[in-house]
């Protein structure tokens, strides 16, 4: 069996394991320490726009807390795009609030803001806390749009930057635009901490609260006393270690991320019926996490996305349909969505290519082996 070519893999620098070590060596093997503080920093320092950074043990642990700081409840409702992972979904679950899941626009792939308006406009007697809009595979969405409409209603945006470290809009980075940002550093993102994330806010109040909150909502007093229910949602130390190297290698990865896009497109250039998720304009700037495609059959002479997935398969190369829209899920049946169905679409025929920054040129061969078969190249 050939060795196997994942989607998206970790891709270490060399100063991670000194930091890590550095957690060894001073005992700071806990939630705490200055490894926290310093990784931090870094990333208030990387996204500017005078954001402040509470790092915690997941990315949806920052979901979570991003809805408790703006106090969203059981039976309130927050409009979330319906194209995306769970972990930005689950959260809102855990409150008991209602979901209303909005569909993407065909430019970014992200929330539609017209379908959002529509939400909104039909739900004005209801209680919205909250509008998620999601960067997928790295893609800004539409900041500007969903901002003014955020404003025109008083609605506060939760922007689940999960994937999108490193990309930006209109030089502005991903993670800086929210009233509450979320980021992530699972173990496939675009930089890790093995399993992390972190809650951003230019509202120190609230970064201030997360911290408190993450951390069992202790009260200050010599003896454990708690006026509040926390969670234990702090990131460890030796993992705050690793995210240190990995912010120094960040854009590094970006730039390899979007050289692996750039040779995809090389190689579909001249094949029809497959399209790119692609920045619509120089406002737009992605970090290429995942480099996704849509592959149109009636246009590729019966291509299929499943032709392509297995062909790889069979080749152990990982590759992945597109997220299944959240309002398709078992687990949301009867959810309400607004939409006209374009995240259904983009599902059916969509598929992530193999993106990691790690990628190797003989790699890079086995996959276009592949696709040179199947598309006759
Ligand atoms: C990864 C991801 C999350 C959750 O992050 P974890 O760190 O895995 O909990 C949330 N939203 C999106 C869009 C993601 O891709």
């Amino acid at each position: 069996m050939k060795s196997k070519i994942w989607l998206s893999t970790p891709h270490i620098g060399e100063n991670e394991i000194k930091y890590v070590n550095e957690a060894f060596s001073s005992n700071w093997i806990s939630p705490v320490g200055p490894n926290i503080d310093k990784f931090e920093n870094v990333i208030s320092d990387y996204l500017v726009n005078n954001v402040k950074t509470c790092a915690l043990s997941s990315g949806t642990a920052a979901i979570h807390l991003s809805l408790e700081l703006l106090n969203v409840k059981k039976d309130d409702f927050v409009l979330v795009q319906s194209f995306t992972f769970c972990g930005t979904t689950n959260p809102v679950s855990y409150i008991g609030a209602n979901i209303i899941f909005v569909d993407s626009e065909k430019i970014t792939w992200n929330m539609c803001p017209i379908s959002l308006e529509k939400a909104i406009k039909d739900n004005l007697d209801k209680p919205i806390k909250a509008i998620i809009p999601v960067h997928l595979y790295g893609m800004p969405y539409q900041v500007d749009e969903i901002k003014k409409i955020s404003i025109k209603y008083s609605i506060p945006v939760i922007e689940d930057s999960a994937e999108a470290l490193g990309s930006s809009y209109k030089s502005i980075k991903c993670g800086a635009f929210g009233d509450i940002s979320v980021l992530s550093f699972n173990g496939n993102k675009i930089i890790t901490t093995s399993g992390g994330g972190a809650l951003v806010s230019k509202n120190t109040e609230y970064v201030n609260k997360a911290k408190f909150l993450s951390t069992q909502a202790r009260d200050s007093a010599a003896h454990y006393q708690h006026s509040e229910i926390g969670y234990n949602y702090r990131m460890s130390n030796v993992l705050a270690g690793i995210g240190i190297g990995q912010m120094e290698v960040l854009d590094k990865r970006v730039h390899q991320r979007r050289r692996n896009n750039h040779r995809y497109r090389q190689f579909f250039e001249d094949i029809p019926g497959i399209t790119f998720q692609t920045e619509p304009s120089n406002d737009f700037f992605s970090n290429y996490w995942l480099t996704a495609i849509i592959i149109e059959p009636e246009l590729t002479g019966g291509i299929t996305r499943e032709d392509v997935r297995i062909a790889f398969e069979n080749e152990n190369i990982e590759s992945r349909p597109l997220w299944k829209p959240m309002h398709l899920q078992p687990v949301y049946k009867g959810t309400q969505f607004y939409g006209e169905g374009v995240c259904e679409k983009l599902f059916k025929n969509g598929l992530c290519l193999p993106s990691g920054s790690n990628l190797t040129n003989h790699e890079f061969e086995r996959i276009f082996k592949v696709l040179k078969k199947i598309f006759k190249k």
